[in-house]
């Protein structure tokens, strides 16, 4: 991959680092840098707030997204059930 290959990978992958909304009463970060893109998250969250990027991350995966985190009921599933420890789950407002 030449550098300008490496810059827009880079690029993507910060973007990838932290997906979070900021609409709903809960913020979902994914770290992109530890997402392994495993699925789990997906298949625990019944509101459905994550899908995987189509975009491959610097790890050479496709890390899950909070695309819905507005619909996010704090559960807690995602974070119990992800293997990577990617996933945190904050009321809005907290750190
Ligand atoms: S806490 Fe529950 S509702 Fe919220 S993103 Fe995780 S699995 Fe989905
Ligand atoms: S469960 Fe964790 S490692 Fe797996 S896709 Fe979701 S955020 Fe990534």
């Amino acid at each position: 991959m030449g550098r300008g290959g490496e810059r827009r990978a880079e690029r993507e992958a910060r973007l990838f680092v932290r997906s979070e909304q900021r609409l709903g009463r809960y913020v979902v970060h994914v770290d992109g840098e530890l997402c392994d893109g495993c699925g789990v998250c997906i298949f625990f969250c019944k509101p459905s707030v994550f899908e995987l990027s189509r975009e491959l991350s610097l790890r050479g995966v496709y890390p899950a997204l909070a695309v819905r985190a507005e619909a996010c009921t704090a559960c807690g599933l995602c974070e119990l059930g992800c293997p990577q420890l990617a996933l945190c789950v904050s009321a809005r407002g907290e750190p």
